[in-house]
């Protein structure tokens, strides 16, 4: 297999653009990317059929707007190219128009009352910014998707302005640096995704992983994760197989993913691909976890994402790695070897380091989920609290800044912004600091707290938007300053002064660290219902508006979407606890303690000890007994939440109905344990772990 040749062959690339369309063509399309202007409907109707022709070519028949609701996953509906001719026949036909809007009719996607139902047109928007490709007959076009009177209903067309704002800014500095030849500035994402692998057949027989993603119940099996030996262990041959499709499947689509390995659970594996500009990136994450279901079906198995499908073990998370970079390659992240380098660094480095201090709430929010939920503050991944861990080389350079002191990282180079050289970061310095949830890496940030099902795209608004917040304010003050390079240590100084407090070297999971985040006065917001609010508080709104990203009405719509979601989830949640433990649990339970209570009348009429049999049954009894009250007031409280307004359902949902579900777990896992596994109605956590040989 040739991979070069293989790798992007389903995409209408630059190189596909050059060759198809028309030099003239071809120029003024990058020069309308670039700028980021209307096409022009003559120049699209070329680009459309050079566009069709290829993927003709490629065994097309169809074309479809491809794009990112709310619903987290992407939609798309297809047409085909065929179009009737006076001659009864059909020809293949795809116009400008048809390439750069569509008109779906939205009406049954989340808007949180910003479209009317009689309202229900919303349109799409061609992204030209990322590739088109062919994928199953079909020729995709990423698009944004907007109400009718224009308000966003997307997770594509938000990312796009919050890379524009972060550009604006970041340009501007860059400026003041003296660079005048960067024209853009573009965050850049590389996107670590975990996911789990376990046979399709024990996954038909477990209702709650078909209706939610995840096992409700089960008790522990034997052996987890304590051996640590599945942790980058050798691959099994399925897997392997597996994994080896997923890559040709991806590199066809253009996708670069780079390092595949298994991970600390049983069944769990990971995929890294290599960096690439935000909303590509996004595109191609969406992408990946799609692709990775299907293939996963056609290896008879299947890949769940969910952030814990499993109790006990770890969960799947996605770590969102993020910079920012200079249409000229320039990466504003990396520390560089010059003075002058090293300063422009430690602005940018100070504006991240300021903008997660005074956002970390919506930070906090753009990683809450239901399924998150059990992974964040739980001990395998970062706590709930957003703190930074900047490693031992960068930290004691802050250190000497904010005390005026000689640095005395290992270089032993005193730091003075603009004078000297910072030492080099190491990569991988042994460090690293896995606990924290927003850790530098070299020439990079991690932001750890990511769920393995999310799209990357909410995330990375908050990100780019509140850096771009931060730059905006340096770049007013530093645009003033008479003396360029005083008024430069002064706010760095100031700054990191200023926010010390989000910055903590020491172990995330560990207690004491919740209680010094208090004193520090960090948020700590536990679950998905507290943290939603604060998307709408009025400072976020005012930082949205101010950016351009979200106007105060799609804030406080998608505030409500992300609670009403929540809601729902939990509520499905509920509904498949009550089923599967009343339908599948109670009865088989019954049935193994009428089987019992017989063979010990058997037993004891030959005189035999039934000491055992008595403890088992009278034991079982009143387990079964336990779970079917608990289970008459899981009911109970997941009608009382699910009559309440949206925001005090979802606290409900978290601190009454997510406990009420434990508890009939808790009843159900342990009869698991005494239970016949003859007569358990499902496939235990042993036959799903270890199902894929
Ligand atoms: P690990 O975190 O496992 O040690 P790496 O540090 O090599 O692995 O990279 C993790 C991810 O970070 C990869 O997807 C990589 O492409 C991405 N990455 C590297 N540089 C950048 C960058 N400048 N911007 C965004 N992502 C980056
Ligand atoms: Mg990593």
């Amino acid at each position: 297999m040739n991979i070069p040749e293989l790798f992007g062959e389903n995409v209408f690339n630059e190189t596909v653009m050059q060759e198809k369309l028309p030099k003239d063509v071809y120029k003024s399309l990058k020069k309308t990317i670039e700028n980021g202007e209307p096409l022009d409907i003559d120049l699209a109707n070329v680009v459309a059929h050079a566009m069709k022709e290829w993927a003709l070519e490629k065994g097309a028949t169809h074309f479809t707007h491809w794009f990112q609701p709310m619903t987290g996953v992407t939609a798309e509906k297809h047409d085909g190219f065929i179009n009737p001719t006076s001659d009864g026949k059909v020809i293949m036909s795809f116009s400008g128009k048809e390439l750069v809007v569509g008109e779906p009719d939205a009406s049954s996607f989340p808007s949180g009352g910003i479209r009317a139902t009689f309202e229900a047109r919303g349109y799409t928007a061609w992204d030209p910014t990322s590739y088109a490709f062919v994928r199953d007959g079909s020729l995709y076009i990423p698009t944004a998707f907007c109400s009718y009177t224009g308000e966003v209903l997307d997770k594509k067309t938000p990312l796009l302005r919050s890379m524009d704002a972060l550009s604006k800014q970041a340009i501007r500095i860059l400026r003041l640096f003296g660079n005048t030849d960067a024209k853009r500035v573009a965050s850049t994402v590389g996107p670590e995704q975990e996911y789990f692998l376990i046979d399709q057949k024990v996954y038909e027989e477990r209702e709650d992983l078909k209706l939610t993603g995840r096992t409700l119940f089960g008790a522990m099996s034997p052996k987890g994760q304590e051996l640590e030996d599945h942790y980058f262990g050798s691959i099994k041959t399925r897997v392997s197989a597996f994994m080896k499709e997923l890559d040709e499947e991806l590199w066809k689509l253009g996708i670069l993913a780079k390092t595949k390995h298994n991970e600390v659970a049983p069944a769990q594996h990971e995929l890294a691909p290599i960096f690439s500009t935000t909303n590509v990136a996004t595109d191609h994450n969406q992408l990946t976890m799609e692709i990775m279901k299907k293939v996963a079906q056609k290896h008879g198995m299947v890949c769940l994402l969910h952030e814990k499908p499993f109790e006990g073990i770890n969960g799947s998370g996605k770590h969102n790695n993020w910079s920012m970079s200079t249409n000229t390659g320039l990466n504003l992240l990396d520390p560089g070897k010059t003075p002058a380098d090293n300063a422009q660094f430690m602005l940018f480095l100070t504006a991240v380091v300021k903008a997660v201090d005074e956002y970390q709430d919506l930070l906090r929010v753009s990683v809450a989920s239901a399924g998150n939920d059990h992974r964040l503050g739980a001990n395998e991944a970062p706590p709930a609290i957003i703190s930074m861990f900047l490693g031992d080389e960068l930290q004691s350079i802050v250190d000497s800044i904010v005390h005026h002191e000689k640095a005395t990282s290992s270089q032993k180079t005193k730091m003075r912004l603009g004078v000297d050289v910072l030492p080099v970061f190491p990569k991988d310095s042994t460090d690293r600091n896995r606990t924290s949830p927003f850790a530098f890496t070299g020439n990079k940030f991690e932001f750890r707290m990511l769920g393995s099902t999310f799209s990357i795209s909410g995330p990375n608004i908050v990100l780019n938007t509140i850096v771009a917040e931060e730059l905006d304010q340096f770049a007013s003050e530093l645009e003033k300053a008479s003396d360029f390079n005083l008024a430069l240590q002064t706010l760095v100084e100031r700054e990191l002064t200023a926010h010390q407090r989000i910055i903590f070297n020491g172990n995330g999971y560990s207690t004491e660290w919740e209680k010094e985040a208090e004193r520090r006065g960090l948020l700590n917001l536990k679950n998905t219902a507290d943290a939603l609010p604060h998307f709408s508080a009025e400072k976020n709104i005012k930082l949205f508006e101010k950016h351009g990203v979200f106007s105060a009405r799609e804030v406080v719509s998608r505030t409500e979407i992300m609670q009403e979601n929540y809601n729902k989830i939990i509520a499905i949640e509920a509904k498949t606890t009550i089923d599967m433990a009343m339908k599948q649990i109670y009865p088989a339970v019954n049935g193994y303690i009428a089987d019992l209570c017989s063979i010990a009348g058997g037993k004891a009429s030959f005189g035999a000890s039934v000491a055992a049999d008595k403890e088992l049954i009278s034991t079982l009894s009143d387990l079964n007994d336990a779970m079917y009250r608990a289970i008459k007031s899981l009911e109970g409280k997941l009608k009382a939440a699910e009559a309440m307004e949206t925001e005090e359902g979802s606290k409900a949902f978290a601190y009454d109905v997510v406990p009420a579900m434990n508890e009939v777990r808790k009843y159900a896992d342990e009869m698991e344990g005494l239970t016949s596994k003859e007569y358990w109605p499902m496939p235990d956590y042993v036959d799903i772990l270890f199902s894929v040989e």
